[in-house]
């Protein structure tokens, strides 16, 4: 039996960890706002904290980006050099007549463009919307439509392949930025070259006077029902994003940082490009997707310092065995950190094992836009919590009560929904255009986190599981009532309810149960027809892995499909209160 503490001794720590108490003690969000640049007028822009402070200060040659493509060829990018990438698309943007406020999406492998096209919109007060890229067609329409895009950045293939088919259904659309691939060759009809735009522009210029408050970032994100909700991020959020690099991922001068997860999720912008930038390390992005080997080797010869990853992927380097993970060593590996997803305390042993670091899980979510609760480098970890919450970050386990108010559960070990009390400066600022949705998360000051946690009696939070429907699949949450709107447009599909199943390495698979339209008679080539239908609409990244049929889907009496029990059913759990259940 594993200890369910892992206390450190100073010999642990390989230098002087930034959290400590007397941090803890003297910490205030101005301090940390001091810190930063600021523009002149009393701005602040996300891009410029991130670049152009360290472009025109002493770590301007330092690379700041190391990118490693598919076939491993590295190419970096000094700060200086970043700064002056993202000027000219910020320039090309203006040419463009792109205004502050209107809305850039960056559909792109994990490419150099996306960071310069990210950074150069941020400088231009354009409001900045990554896309995944294992969307399909129909959450990429979906998106750019709520978000009103006005430009999108993708490489030419992802457009031949996913947007190509929509075009003609995003009206406001008015350029698309393509960067040429090999293997598409040349760039589209109707769209521009981003590599010429990019040639084209000035390596000067006027950075837009965006203020604390201004939009700079849009993240859609997924309830129980509805359309995605996209959550709207401000350029002061620079503020946590800086506090969270330094006191939760323990970012110093001089350290390599690797940020696995993918810019069009949340985690891939706040931690990928952002922090890492803010400390002035270098950030390795690698292009590849997954696969264990790669993953030792980038970790061994880049001399990776600080580690970002997610619980499958740390599920699929414990499946790929210890005797692929012995064939390397990783002695500047000094801190390691996980997010997405509950982190089993095996995995934290494993790290221990196999790394010879425990990995530190830490939780937040779209909405936080920053690391709000983490075991940290100087705090004993226990395998299985998220750890404490971060200075600045006041959190509590609340219950709802009747109209809309909140008791907060001081007893300790006792379930309830994590609530975190609003003011900390990245919260999202808004649902686009869903006011009333964005109202419903608050009860006074507190934030309503949609998560079920405990506290303990250390003050460290475990997380219980969600209080709604969504699905978290290999780290990304799903959303539902999206692919149940993509099945119900099968002409053979009458009704459907999508669960999350649980799985031993993605966490949760998607799950759907589909009840047929009559004249349509269910058997193996249907279930596989509708399994491409979902995958072509939906993106290998949201459609379901497996659909089963019934001959009808259970409802409350209002009509609502009752998730909960076919995922009951399914797990063979009990079934709960059915009393709403239409007879
Ligand atoms: P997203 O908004 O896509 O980043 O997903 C946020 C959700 O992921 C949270 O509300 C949690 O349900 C889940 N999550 C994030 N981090 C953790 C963690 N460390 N442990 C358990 N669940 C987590």
């Amino acid at each position: 039996m594993r200890a369910s503490i892992i206390p450190k001794s100073a010999a642990d720590l390989r230098v002087r960890p930034h959290l400590d108490e007397s941090a803890r003690q003297s910490f205030t969000w101005a301090g940390v706002r001091a810190e930063l640049r600021g523009l002149p007028g009393g701005g602040i822009n996300i891009a410029v904290e991130a670049l152009d402070r360290h472009a025109e200060g002493p770590h301007a040659e330092r690379i700041a980006l190391r990118h490693i493509d598919r076939h491993g060829a590295r190419r970096d990018f000094t700060y200086a050099a970043l700064s002056r990438a993202s000027n000219r698309f910020a320039n090309a943007l203006r040419s463009l007549g792109v205004r502050k406020g209107e809305r850039v999406f960056l559909l792109c492998a994990r490419i150099p463009e996306l960071y310069i096209a990210a950074l150069g919109a941020l400088k231009t007060g354009a409001v900045v919307s990554p896309l995944f890229s294992a969307f399909g067609p129909e959450p990429l329409r979906t998106r750019m439509t709520l978000g009103n895009a006005k430009v999108l950045v993708t490489t030419a293939t992802l457009y031949q392949r996913k947007i190509a088919p929509i075009r003609a259904s995003l009206s406001g659309l008015e350029h698309i930025l393509v960067v040429p691939d090999a293997a598409s060759g040349s760039i589209p009809a109707a769209t521009t070259d981003f590599s010429r735009v990019l040639a084209a522009g000035s390596e000067q210029f006027q950075v837009e006077p965006t203020l604390e408050s201004d939009m700079a970032l849009l993240h859609f994100t997924s309830g129980t029902t509805g359309t995605p909700k996209g959550a709207i991020h401000v350029h002061g959020a620079v503020v946590t994003h800086f506090a969270t690099g330094r006191y939760a991922l323990d970012l110093h001068a001089g350290d390599i940082y690797w940020c696995t997860a993918d810019p069009g999720w949340v985690t891939g912008t706040s931690y990928g490009i952002i922090a890492p930038l803010l400390h002035g390390v270098t950030s390795i992005v690698d292009e590849a997707d997954f696969d264990a080997e790669r993953w030792y080797r980038i970790l061994q010869e880049e001399d990776v310092s600080v580690w970002y990853t997610a619980p499958t992927a740390i599920r699929m380097l414990m499946k790929a065995g210890p005797e692929l993970a012995r064939r390397f060593s990783f002695p500047q590996l000094r801190f390691v950190a996980s997010v997405g997803e509950p982190l089993n305390p095996e995995a934290v042993w494993w790290g221990k094992d196999v790394l010879g670091l425990p990995i530190h899980d830490n939780w937040w979510q779209t909405e936080t836009g920053g690391i709000m609760i983490a075991n940290t480098p100087a705090m004993a970890i226990k395998p299985g919590s998220m750890g404490r919450p971060l200075p600045g970050v006041d959190a509590a386990i609340v219950r709802r009560g009747a109209g809309g108010g909140i008791e907060h559960i001081e007893t300790a070990d006792t379930e309830g929904e994590l609530a975190l009390r609003a003011g900390w400066p990245s919260m999202f600022r808004g649902y686009l255009d869903q006011d009333e949705r964005y109202r419903k998360c608050f009860a006074g000051d507190w934030y309503l986190t949609g998560d079920l946690a405990k506290r303990d009696a250390d003050g460290y939070y475990w997380f219980v599981g969600r209080s709604d429907d969504v699905i978290k699949s290999a780290g990304h949450l799903i959303g539902p009532f999206e692919v149940e709107s993509a099945l119900m447009e099968h002409a053979a599909v009458a009704e459907a309810g999508v669960i999350g199943k649980p799985d031993p390495v993605s966490g949760e698979v998607v799950k759907a149960f589909v009840s047929l339209r009559a004249g349509f008679e269910a058997n193996e080539s249907l279930r596989l027809e509708l399994l491409g239908h979902a995958r072509k609409r939906l993106g290998a990244a949201v459609a379901p892995k497996e659909i089963a049929f019934l001959p009808g889907l259970p409802r409350t009496r209002s009509g609502k499909i009752m998730r909960r029990l076919l995922k009951a059913r399914e797990l063979g759990l009990p079934e709960g209160d059915t009393s709403m259940l239409e007879d």
